[in-house]
This record gives structure tokens, sequence and C-alpha cells, in this order.
């Protein structure tokens, strides 16, 4: 549009132009040419005067001289040419026939602009009738009039090159002016288009006609600002809901493509962001899952599916479906919603419970079943002797306090882990809590030749006595129940990175590398019928493990075969 601005402003100055200047040389022609006319009318009635007094040679000649460059000529009444300034009069024909003589003849005065017979080049003639008849005709080439116009030709080319360089300023300036707003409207709707669009176009400098036009494109551009914010607020309200959701949601549509995938399910199914096609395909891998999309539609109602194995890592995922109607999404039919939840924490804690259920069975039987042996010989008469009954109500007595233990730490273990994790208040002194227990448990080491020990820093912690007390009965227990005479339980309190460490070292039986990461198990034993005649319930590791997490803290083993192991359990320190 610029282009076209300067173009045709230039088209036009240079058209006036050429046209003034045309007309300019014309005008300057012709005014040369009276002036030139009235010079030899002035010449011709000077020699008028003289025409008497002198021949006609001489006065031809004596007029030359005063005018040289003019060509004087004096014919006689009868058309014969008498002198001539430039040709021989003699070798010159009868002159009555030219215009300009026939005029003067007629009326006193003749001019004409024509071609020289003569001299063979074009001449403006003047003649005029003497007072005694003859005819003095003075001329002079048009040539010399015209280099005069051509002289002032360089004058008319450097002023139409000057006017032509101020239109091309003017006509720039002009553009500038009337294009700069329309690049501004253009960048505004761009930034629209972009997203990044701003008003601000009134304040633009403009001309009076397009200031309005600007003004209303300011109030499209701050509208559709307003349309634009409010759809985006509401998408990212959705897309936010969507992406904080921890279940998966996928909408498929009626041909059960994917049409919109939460990041929670990109996550589950482990496919990349943007690639919907994935998606498709790995919902079509499930026969089940397929099965179950056609029935919910077919349907017309929610359908519940639980699906292992679908995604890489095996997850255990329970979808539901539910049939969407007259809802659509980016212009297309949705047909079936997919609500995705991660079950495979819940499956394994339901693995676990039935295993722990199984245990429990397996642990209370033996015991029981041991009783029952004891109580169905004594009842039978079949133990005769009194000290025989005494030692198997001794036995009966022994396997009861088995039972007991067992049922303890079962509840123990429950009531763990039903409670909630504690920032309790309550608080306890390792050192001495550690102390008091090595006391309870003096009587036990002194009885399996261990010797124990407890030293260290007095540090306290956010757990309450009782459930420390617990948690060291069982590792120092289990550190005198699997170390050899003669060994030793060391327990050491210190402090590192703002945490209480207690670690309870042995240098017992240890345990082997491939049970390190499972004596945290309930009811896991390394050695089966060790642990039994030690009276273990194989719950004591994990009741640790479970005070330990409920109050923030680890618990680690470091163990050799034959060496003795160490337990470290790490807790915060209380503020
Ligand atoms: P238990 O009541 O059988 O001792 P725990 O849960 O306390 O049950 O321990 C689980 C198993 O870990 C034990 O049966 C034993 O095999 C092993 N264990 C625990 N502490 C020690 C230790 N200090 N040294 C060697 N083995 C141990």
């Amino acid at each position: 549009m610029k282009k076209r601005i300067i173009g045709a402003t230039l088209l036009t100055v240079v058209c006036a132009l050429l046209l003034s200047n045309l007309v300019g040389v014309l005008m300057f022609r012709n005014r040369e040419m009276n002036a030139a006319r009235d010079t030899l009318q002035e010449l011709l009635i000077l020699m008028d005067a003289q025409s008497a007094d002198t021949d006609a040679d001489g006065l031809a000649r004596q007029f030359h001289e005063a005018a040289p460059g003019k060509r004087l000529t004096i014919i006689d009444t009868d058309g014969t040419v008498l002198a001539d300034t430039e040709a021989n009069p003699e070798g010159l024909e009868d002159h009555n026939n030219r215009p300009e003589v026939e005029a003067a003849s007629a009326t006193g005065w003749g001019k004409a602009v024509r071609r020289s017979d003569t001299l063979g080049t074009s001449m403006l003639y003047v003649a005029k009738r003497f007072a005694d008849g003859m005819i003095g005709r003075a001329s002079m080439p048009l040539s010399s009039i015209d280099s005069l116009v051509v002289g002032s030709l360089w004058g008319f080319v450097i002023a139409s090159l000057a006017a032509v360089l101020l239109a091309l300023l003017l006509a720039r300036r002009t553009a500038n002016r009337v294009v700069a707003p329309l690049s501004a409207v253009s960048q505004t709707l761009q930034g629209v288009l972009d997203g990044t669009g701003k008003p601000g176009l009134e304040e633009y400098q403009s001309d009076d006609e397009l200031r309005p036009i600007l003004r209303y494109i300011d109030k499209l551009v701050e509208r559709l600002e307003g349309y634009i914010q409010s759809i985006t607020d509401e998408r990212d309200k959705v897309s936010l809901i969507l992406d904080c959701m921890s279940e998966g949601l996928i909408l498929l549509d009626e041909s059960g493509r994917v049409l919109a995938i939460n990041r929670a399910a990109r996550a589950l199914f482990g496919f990349p962001e943007g690639d919907e096609d994935d998606g498709a395909l790995l919902l079509t891998r499930s026969r089940r899952l397929r099965e179950a999309i056609l029935e919910c539609r077919k349907k017309g109602a929610p359908v519940v599916l639980d699906v292992d194995a679908l995604t890489e890592d095996a997850r255990s995922l329970r979808m539901f479906l539910s049939p969407v109607g007259d809802r659509q999404y980016e212009g297309q039919a949705v047909g079936t919603s997919i609500l995705i939840s991660d079950i495979t924490e819940l499956k394994k804690a339901e693995g676990i419970r039935s295993e722990f259920t199984a245990n429990v069975s397996h642990e209370l039987k033996t015991p029981l079943t041991s009783i029952k042996g004891f109580t169905d010989m004594l009842s039978s008469g079949m133990v005769a002797s009194p000290e025989d009954q005494k030692r198997f109500i001794t036995m009966i007595g022994v396997e009861v306090d088995r039972l007991i233990d067992l049922i303890n730490d079962i509840l123990k273990l429950s009531e763990l882990e039903s409670a909630a994790i504690e920032q309790g208040t309550e608080r306890s002194d390792a050192l001495a809590v550690a102390q008091d227990t090595a006391a309870l448990l003096t009587p036990a080491a002194r009885d399996g030749g261990v010797t124990l020990s407890v030293s260290g820093l007095s540090a306290e912690v956010a757990v309450p006595q009782s459930r420390l007390k617990e948690l060291l009965l069982n590792l120092m227990s289990n550190g005198i129940k699997y170390t050899e005479r003669g060994g030793r339980v060391d327990t050491t309190i210190r402090l590192q990175d703002n945490q209480v460490c207690i670690a309870v070292a042995d240098n017992g039986i240890g345990i082997p590398p491939e049970a390190q990461g499972r004596v945290f198990e309930r009811f896991y034993r390394v050695d089966k019928g060790r642990a039994r005649k030690n009276g273990g319930t194989g719950l004591g590791l994990a009741i640790v493990k479970h005070i330990t997490q409920l109050y923030g803290g680890t618990v680690t083993l470091e163990s050799e075969v034959g060496k003795g192991s160490t337990f470290t359990v790490k807790l915060p320190l209380a503020q």
C-alpha cells in the first residue's frame, strides 16, 4: 500500500511536470519568436528610413554589419532580388511569390515562418514595403531561437528533478502517516490471535478519518480479550481439576477413539503428552476393556471393571465406565467416560491382610494343637505319675504364655496400624528408656550368658515412653535371643543431623543377606525352629518398624552371618 501511494503520487507529479514543462517551453519559444520578429521589424523600419538615399546593395551590407546573423534582402517591385546578404542576387529567382513578400506588397507588412528555398533551413521572415515601393526583408534562422530554448531546458530539468525529489519525500511521509496506523491495527489483530493483543490504538497519531475506526478496533480487541480471558480461565479451571485428580480420566468418542486424557491417566499408561493414538492403541489391547466399553454403551449404564497388567508396570486398575450422552468435546460427541483408579496398593494391602489372617490362624493353631495334645493325654489317664502330670501342665503353661504373647503382639500391631501418624507432645529420653529396658532384660541376659550395655548421649525424642520401650525391648531381646553365650548386646545413643540414632548391636549369629530385607515382615523368621524355641512370635521387628514409621523415623539393618547384627533406629530429635 505504501508503495502504491508513493508510486501514484510520483506518477502524478511526473505527468504534471512533463505537461507544465511542455507548455512552458512552447510559451518560451513563442515569446522568443515574437521578440525576434520585433527586432527584425525595427531593423526594417530603420532600413526604410535610409532606403531613399542608399543603393540596395549598400543598404543591405550597412545593416548587415550592424545586425550580423540576420539575412537582409532588398526586392524590387517586380520581384527581382536587388541585394541579399547571404546569396548572390543574380542567381536568385523572382521573390514576389514568397508569402511574406506577397503580404508586404499588399498590406505593407508580411510575416512568415518557413523553410528557405535558398538556404535550405527553417527561417523566421519579416518583410516591409519601403516608402520607395521596394520590399525590404529581414530574416533569421529558427535554429538560433531553438538553441536558446534548448539552453533554457536545463533549468526546467533541474527544477523538475527537485520537484520530483520533494514529491517523493512528501509522498513517503504521507504514506507512512496513512499506513502506520494500519500496520498497528494488523499488529494488534495478530496479537489477539497470539493471545497477546492489547488495545491502545486510539492513542495512535492518525488522520481524522481513521480515528473512529481505530477506536472501534480498540473496543473490539478489548471485548475479544475479555471473551478469550474468560474462556481461558474456564479451560484452565477444568484442566487444573483434571490434572490435579489422582484418578485417570479418559473420554472416548462413540467409536471408542480417545478424545481426551488427563495427566494421571497418561502417567498410569505411560504414554507421552499429546499422543492420543497411543492411548487408543493401548485401550484396544485389553479384550475385557473393549467388551466393557461395548457393554456400557449397549446397556447405557455404568460398568465397573478391574484390570491387571494393562500398564507396563502391571498395576491393578479399577475402571468406572459411564455412558455419556448429548455432550461434546471439542466439537465431537463423547461416547464413554472412563474413570481409572490405581488399586495396586489396595490389592497389595488386601493380599497382606489375607496372608496375615492365614499366618495368624497358623500361629494360633500350633500352640493350641500342643495344648489339645497335652490335655487329651492328661484326661485319658495315660500320664499317671504326678511328676509327668506336673511336667505336662508346665508345658501347657508355656504354650499358653506363647499364645498370650502372640495375641498381645497381634493387638499391638493392629493398634499401631490403626494409629494415625503422631505428632504428639509426649517425649522421652532415649538414653533413660534404653537403660530402663536393659534393666528389665538383665535377668534374661544373665540366663543367656550375654552382656548388656547402654551408652551415649541423653537425647529426647518425640515418642511416648511406652512405645520407645516397646521398640527397644524388641531389639534388645532379639539381640539376647540370637547371640550365643559369652556374647554382647550394646545399645548406643548419639545425635546425627538433628536426629537421634539408637543402635542396638550384637555379635550374635547374624542374618543372611537374602533374609535381611524380609525380617521386618510379619511372622518372618530366618530359622523357625530356633525362633520358636526362643519364644519369638515373629512380630517383634514388624512392631519396631511400625513404631519408627509412626513417629517419622527409619530403621535399618546391617548384619553378617556369624559376626552379628546392628539395628539402627533414627528418630527426629524432639523440638
Ligand atoms: P521373633 O519374635 O521371631 O524374634 P522378630 O520379628 O523379632 O521375630 O524377628 C524376625 C526374625 O529376624 C527372627 O525370627 C530372627 O530369625 C531374625 N532376627 C531378629 N533379630 C535378630 C538378631 N539380632 N540376630 C539374628 N537374627 C535376628
